[in-house]
């Protein structure tokens, strides 16, 4: 790679790097074994899931970190010191074809600051696409970026080559958003969102191609005063209403030269992490916002505990349940025990009354789960007279349990 090239992509990877819709970006590295099976260690290469639940490396770049817009909490705002520089269209072309035939990466995730116009980037972003699977037969997955603003048009092409599309909510308020994003409106990102909805939808019908992987977004966390509950509240609309595969939820990381609407500080990793915890709760176990947040205090998770595992502790009347008739809605809000090992679970009863072991067998979690659970061998106290329960169930540092 030429060294004009490299410096762009080392200035456009790392600007990208504060997007976390293209998750696990923080995964381990892998080192490319010497017959080049891949390798994580590249610029700009992050990883993510595909709706099938592959893994893939991607090669996370921005077209540009050049921004018309000044939202507060962003490092690639116009008012911001930063390097700057911009990817022509070929050249994302190039490199992505480079580094997927070196085996680096099985796709692309691209997004751009505002340059010109929304309608000027959207074509940008959409021509890359657009070139890599006419030009190039590029068929690795690919998640763009898509500008609220830009026309309808422009987002029907981009549909056509990407396979996710994505439209960044940023914050979950409106008030929060005129505060720090004063060019973004909620209302306009909303409508962006369900206009891609119908699109979906009515291609799917018409079984022709449009992002078949659905639409995603991303929320910042901590960079303004909203609580986790009104965050999950706006995610459990976003899934509701607007259909959205995935939220994404990315801990507000302090920039240099900062608004002073802004904190000084980030918030604590963790809240990400059980924020994460209880988005999987809203879409695959049932549980309402309002009863995730009454595990924790004030619309806050509690930062010590998984939310699966605070409501059980503030619901101790509902538990012990007996894993050979309960429902399936009751077994999985047990701490510990996953859907899979709840599905497992549901099968196996029909053959014969489960014992401890069995569940041992069948859920990994059953350590975490044995206090919430009667077993044809296995009848714990009441989880009422268990004050000592909270305690031994928190994890020690450094090993936080999921689920
Ligand atoms: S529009 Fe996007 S890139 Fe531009 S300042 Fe706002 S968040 Fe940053």
């Amino acid at each position: 790679m030429d060294s004009a090239l490299d410096a762009k992509l080392r200035i456009l990877a790392d600007a990208a790097k504060y997007d976390a819709s293209c998750a696990s970006s923080g995964a381990p590295k892998r080192a490319a074994d010497k017959n080049g099976l891949g390798s994580t260690t590249g610029c700009g290469i992050c990883h993510s899931y595909t709706p099938d639940g592959r893994c893939v490396s991607l090669l996370k770049i921005l077209l540009t970190n050049y921004c018309l817009f000044d939202c507060a909490y962003c490092v690639n705002r116009r008012s911001s010191n930063v390097r700057r520089a911009r990817f022509t269209v070929d050249e994302v072309v190039a490199l992505t074809v480079a580094f997927y035939r070196r085996n680096y990466i099985e796709g692309l995730f691209l997004s751009s600051g505002i340059i010109r116009s929304p309608d000027y980037t959207m074509e940008q972003l959409m021509l890359v696409a657009k070139k890599l699977r006419c030009e190039q037969g590029f068929a690795g997955y690919i998640h763009l970026k898509t500008i609220p603003e830009a026309s309808p048009d422009l987002i029907e092409q981009a549909g056509l080559w990407a396979d996710r599309l994505s439209i960044n909510l940023e914050l979950s308020s409106e008030r929060s958003l005129r505060a720090l994003a004063p060019e973004k409106r909620g209302a306009t990102i909303r409508a962006a969102m369900g206009q891609m909805r119908e699109r979906i939808a009515l291609a799917r019908e018409e079984r022709r191609r449009f992002s078949p992987a659905g639409q995603s977004t991303q929320v910042i966390v901590g960079a303004d005063d909203t609580t986790d509950q009104a965050v999950l509240q706006t995610s459990d609309t976003l899934y509701g209403s607007y259909k959205l595969k995935r939220v994404y939820y990315s801990a507000f990381s302090p920039i240099p030269e900062a608004s002073a609407a802004l904190p000084v500080k980030p918030p604590p990793l963790r809240r990400e992490n059980r924020l994460y915890q209880a988005d999987w709760l809203l879409r695959y176990y049932g549980f309402s916002v309002a009863e995730i947040a009454a595990g924790g205090k004030n619309g806050m998770l509690d930062l010590d505990i998984d939310p699966k595992l605070a409501w059980a502790l503030k619901h101790r009347d509902r538990f012990p349940v007996d894993v050979n008739s309960a429902e399936r809605e009751m077994l999985l809000r047990v701490p510990g025990l996953g859907k899979r090992a709840v599905d497992r679970i549901v099968t196996a009863r029909r053959h014969a009354r489960l014992r401890l072991d069995d569940i041992a067998r069948l859920s990994a979690g059953v350590k975490r789960a044995r206090a919430f659970l009667i077993t044809a061998d296995h009848h714990p106290a009441a989880t009422t007279d268990r004050l000592d329960l909270r305690e031994r169930l928190v994890p020690p540092p450094r090993q936080l349990g999921l689920f």
